[in-house]
């Protein structure tokens, strides 16, 4: 940090992770990171919220400079974005300091909640969480600046609501409610990258930085900068401590920061506001896919499966690679976080047998449930251990099968018929417990039990209609 001026300005300061395109990480600021986007291979963040919210904030920063893309091709003979382009970045300067007097990023000098700044990082415990693997104590664990200036790009993003204390009004969430899944075009470098997510929009606005407090949009058509900016928490940084202490974010050795004031933004959910990265299940009521609670024990529960998902970026959009990137939460307590990066090839088979997976997959408890009940009708324990048998391993097959759906939209049937047969160690797994013995009996059904498996070679005729009608999991 300049412990002259004392204010971290984002601009110069190098916070911004990355991996550069021949192996070797390091830390830049704002300005680096846009004029050497080309030798940048991506954000290296370890948690795929920072990759999600940087490159965010990178784009609304694009947008700001230079307004909508230029003319197709003209920007694609250059391989990063020129220094000239980001002059009003310099003009602006204050708007980007984290901490010191004056304008703060991202800050609300008037917010008045003091807390632990591990509040920023998820991950983190803070407060009363259970501590599992990382042990952090509150006012003495603390975060480098450039761990919180990336806690609070996250705050647009991943906020969640809940408790905040006594007296307090409760925190919300952010603009997007209950974080949805980011669904981000993911190139082979930070350039071409935010050449992917720079589309021409019609009503580009400004952001939150060049504001000082927060409002709420009243706008019917939100404005994007707007939209992606808009904080979801008032929060002011205290001064970091004088001395060297590990960051318990990054584990920098410096200054950190252990305390800061943070509060609720107040109602910020918007059904006007159209994410540039969120897919759209339902128009009314609008509905987004979340990720998955998989701590929730019972039934496989996922508000809407990933095919689904899949199925729509497949219809529509062009041949891409993407980030995808899932924040689980219950209510207020942050559960778990998703990712995939999945590329959808230039001659893919069609959405159906997504469908497909999906309706099959959802069938399967009803077909064991089935072989179970069997011939002892009056054991009604049975059907409800084969429902929960399927729901303990559907978890486990549905990762392993959404890692590879670029090849699976690129195989055709005999790849998804591959993908059925994840079932089959762990269908001989159940098969064992649900029917042990050597009877003639026990040994069919346990093979009927092993055979249990999503029908991939069966196609359905109105698959897509059929997986909608109830409007997903319960
Ligand atoms: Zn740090």
């Amino acid at each position: 940090m300049n412990e002259k001026r004392g204010n971290y300005n984002l601009l110069e300061e190098r916070w911004i992770p990355v991996l550069m395109t021949d192996g070797r990480f390091c830390r830049l600021g704002i300005k680096d990171a846009l004029t050497q986007a080309g030798r940048i291979r991506q954000i290296a963040a370890s948690n795929p919220m920072d990759r999600v919210a940087i490159l965010r904030f990178l784009l609304a920063l694009l947008y700001w400079c230079r307004g909508n893309p230029p003319q197709e091709g003209s920007v694609t003979s250059v391989d990063s974005f020129p220094a000239d382009w980001f002059s009003k970045l310099d003009d602006n300067k204050d708007c980007f300091n984290l901490l010191g007097d004056g304008k703060r990023f991202y800050q609300d000098c008037t917010a008045q909640r003091p807390q632990a700044v591990t509040q920023l990082i998820q991950e983190i415990p803070a407060g009363n969480n259970f501590w599992h693997f990382r042990h952090s104590t509150d006012k003495r664990s603390g975060l480098c600046p450039a761990c919180c200036a990336m806690g609070l790009l996250r705050l647009p993003l991943f906020s969640v609501s809940g408790l905040s204390g006594p007296k307090e009004p409760n925190l919300m969430a952010g603009i997007n409610g209950v974080p949805p899944v980011y669904v981000v075009p993911w190139e082979k470098s930070l350039f071409s990258t935010l050449l992917a997510n720079w589309a021409t929009c019609t009503n580009i606005g400004e952001p939150s930085w060049i504001q000082p407090g927060i409002g709420q949009i009243q706008n019917n058509d939100v404005p994007l900068l707007a939209g992606l900016t808009l904080l979801s928490r008032r929060v002011l940084l205290h001064d970091p401590v004088k001395e060297s202490v590990t960051c318990i974010g990054c584990g920098e050795k410096t200054a950190v920061i252990l305390t800061c004031e943070f509060q609720t933004a107040g109602k910020q959910e918007n059904d006007k506001w159209n994410d540039p990265h969120v897919v759209y299940l339902d128009r009314k009521p609008r509905k987004t896919l979340r990720g998955a609670d998989l701590t929730s024990a019972g039934k496989f529960r996922m508000d809407r499966p990933w095919p689904d998902l899949l199925a729509r970026i497949v219809e529509t959009r062009k041949p891409v690679s993407l980030l995808i990137v899932g924040f689980a939460t219950n209510k207020a307590k942050n559960v778990d976080v998703w990712e995939r990066l999945v590329t959808v090839p230039q001659n893919h088979s069609n959405s159906t047998s997504l469908y497909q997976w999906q309706d099959k997959s959802r069938g399967l408890e009803d077909w064991l449930r089935e072989i179970v009940r069997g011939r002892r009708k009056t054991r009604k324990d049975d059907a409800r251990i084969a429902v929960s048998a399927i729901a303990a391993i559907r978890p486990h097959v549905e990762g392993r099968v959404s890692s590879k759906v670029g090849e699976l939209l690129a195989g055709g049937d005999d790849a998804w018929e591959r993908a059925a047969r994840e079932y089959r160690p762990m269908m001989c797994a159940i098969a064992s417990s649900l029917s042990p013995g050597f009877t003639t009996a026990a040994v069919e059904r346990r093979q009927q039990i092993a055979s249990v498996m999503p029908n991939m070679r069966q196609k359905q005729i109105q698959l897509k209609k059929n997986s909608r009608k109830k409007g997903g999991d319960k």
